[in-house]
């Protein structure tokens, strides 16, 4: 006889293997001297991240992800130890850029509070699922006080509104779309969609307008993308033309979608307008439905902060020009509470991890349009009073992003949020500012009032008073568009190149800021400012560099002549 089957082999191997990995863990009963450990373990990580730091806007040096190492991942048979996997994890850092480095310009990607991490970290430690209060418990209770305070701070009235984080602003597109969808055409929970349905937003809007539309069955070809300003915002009269086309040609309408805040160029539609217009359309076409609104404000949310702020006064004490932007955002965001539905990425303007996403319908009876019936899902909602699952595309949700949402909230209030979107929105102003003072420089967003400046940069012989119109209208001028676009590209892969070495400023370029009128896509370099510990004199050097940039880009071209 063995002693397998009775399975009394004194001290196992698996039992003592199990005594190591429960110190794995942080521990379920107080034990202060283990908790020191889990504490040490992540100052441990952090400590080794330090050793990456330097004056370069980026974690030890700039390396490229190594994919093809990355391919040959394996499990081990036997495990490391913590002290064996946290170094690991680090040099994954390794060519990271720091986003709140000061001379870190790149995109709207966040610099993440203290607050806001240590949100994800209470959040990850204990684990709630927002499915259903049974399991998030009181972090259920944190979700629906962020979106109460969001919903407020956008005006919305709270007791009438409510919201859901998920997976992002394209989630926050998602849900607003699908609801809209659900509006116009009822029942495709059930049947799927028939007929043809289209939803309109500008060209400037995001692509997960598309996605949106593809994965829900509505068809990106359904997607009426309608011609914008020069300020990037939508044209009223061409939306009300395709939305009039559509109707009569009886297409049902699944959403509005109003961008708030473009990504690369901070541009903002006139939703009050957009708002009207759809009112109107209800009336004359007697629409059985009113097209759903929604507003794709994951970056212009935040601006809310000064709907109430006294421009005339400004206590805080911004540059005229700043000022000027300021209160040019504030009459376009003032509007966002006409919109049915919209999105707040916290993860962008409002310095929380990602991911941290919020949807809010100014109306919670909209809800009804995506709640499953209770017997689809026996295994939850055996008790607890709060059930988001019901609605959400997602089952199990993370409490990270309501958990950083709310830290960021207490932790600024309006007066920091204000301080701080005041601040970059400053210092685009002083980029502007030397830009336009300069005669090879032009601001291609120069109505902008957002913290992203779109420019180009021309040989010195140039006459920059005229070339911006020249390129968007002059037909002959078009083959000179494309040789600009390449200077700037060039000109950018040197800025960038130097910036890595800790010279001058990580920016980005975009290949198409949009297209002339006669479609070539004209190409920009891109300073978008979000980092706190950004001041005047890292903006001035963006100029100095691009310039020098420039010159030897035309110098290393004479000589290959
Ligand atoms: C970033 C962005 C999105 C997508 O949001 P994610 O949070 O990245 O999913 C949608 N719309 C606009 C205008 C954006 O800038």
């Amino acid at each position: 006889m063995t002693t397998v089957s009775t399975g009394l082999t004194p001290d196992p191997l698996y039992r003592r293997n199990l005594e190591q990995l429960r110190r794995q863990f942080p521990q379920p009963v107080s034990d202060p001297v283990h908790d020191a450990y889990v504490v040490f373990s992540l100052l441990r990580a952090l400590n080794e991240v330090d050793a990456l730091k330097s004056q370069t806007p980026l974690l030890g040096h700039s390396v490229e992800p190594n994919f093809v190492q990355a391919l040959q991942g394996k499990i081990d048979d036997q495990g490391r130890t913590l002290e064996q996997v946290i170094p690991e994890l680090v040099k994954h850092l390794e060519g990271m850029f720091l986003w709140g480095h000061p001379r870190s310009q790149l995109n709207v990607i966040t610099h993440p509070s203290i607050a806001g991490i240590v949100g994800v970290l209470l959040a990850s430690t204990f684990n709630p699922n927002l499915c259903s209060d049974e399991s998030g418990r009181g972090v259920s209770a944190a979700e629906v006080r962020a979106t109460a305070m969001a919903a407020e701070l956008v005006g919305y009235d709270p007791a009438q509104a409510t919201g859901t984080f998920t997976f992002g602003g394209t989630g926050c597109t998602l849900y607003g779309v699908k609801v809209g969808l659900e509006k116009a055409q009822p029942g495709t929970l059930q049947h799927g969609v028939r007929g043809e349905t289209v939803i309109l937003a500008s060209k400037q809007s995001h692509y997960c307008v598309l996605n949106v539309a593809g994965w829900l069955g509505i068809g990106q070809n359904n997607v009426i993308r309608i011609a914008t300003h020069l300020d990037n915002s939508v044209r009223i009269d061409e939306l009300e033309t395709a939305a009039r086309d559509a109707l009569r040609a009886g297409k049902r309408i699944a959403a509005i979608v109003a961008t708030m805040g473009s990504t690369d160029a901070f541009g903002l539609d006139d939703l009050a307008a957009i708002y009207e217009l759809r009112n109107r359309l209800v009336d004359e076409f007697q629409l059985p439905y009113k097209p759903h609104i929604h507003a794709d404000s994951v970056i212009g949310w935040a601006w809310s902060v000064f709907n109430d702020y006294d421009f005339v006064r400004n206590e805080l004490g911004f540059r005229g020009r700043t000022v000027r932007a300021l209160a040019a955002a504030h009459r376009r965001i003032h509007s966002l509470h006409l919109a049915d539905s919209l999105g707040i990425d916290f993860h962008k303007t409002g310095y929380a991890p990602y991911i941290s996403s919020l949807v809010l319908f100014r109306d919670q009876a909209d809800l009804q349009f995506i709640q499953r019936d209770r017997e689809a899902m026996p295994y939850l909602f055996q008790s607890g009073q709060h059930h988001p699952a019901m609605y959400t595309l997602e089952t199990s949700r993370s409490g990270t992003g309501p958990m950083a949402a709310l830290a960021n909230l207490l932790l600024f209030g309006k007066s920091g949020l204000r301080t701080l979107l005041g601040h970059v929105v400053e210092m685009a102003e002083v980029l502007r500012e030397g830009l336009e003072a300069h005669p090879n420089l032009t601001v291609l967003n120069g109505d902008n009032v957002g913290p992203v400046t779109l420019f180009r940069v021309y040989p010195p012989g140039e006459d920059t008073f005229t070339v911006k119109d020249r390129e968007r209208t002059e037909a002959a001028f078009q083959a000179q568009v494309v040789k600009y676009n390449q200077l700037n590209r060039r000109v950018f892969e040197r800025v960038h190149a130097e910036a890595l070495t800790g010279q001058g400023v990580v920016l980005s370029m975009t290949d198409c800021y949009r297209h002339t009128d006669h479609g070539t896509p004209i190409a920009a370099l891109k300073s978008y400012v979000l980092s706190p510990f950004t001041d005047a004199e890292h903006m001035q050097s963006i100029i100095d560099h691009v310039l020098a940039a420039r010159d030897a880009v035309l110098a290393e071209d004479k000589m290959s002549k």
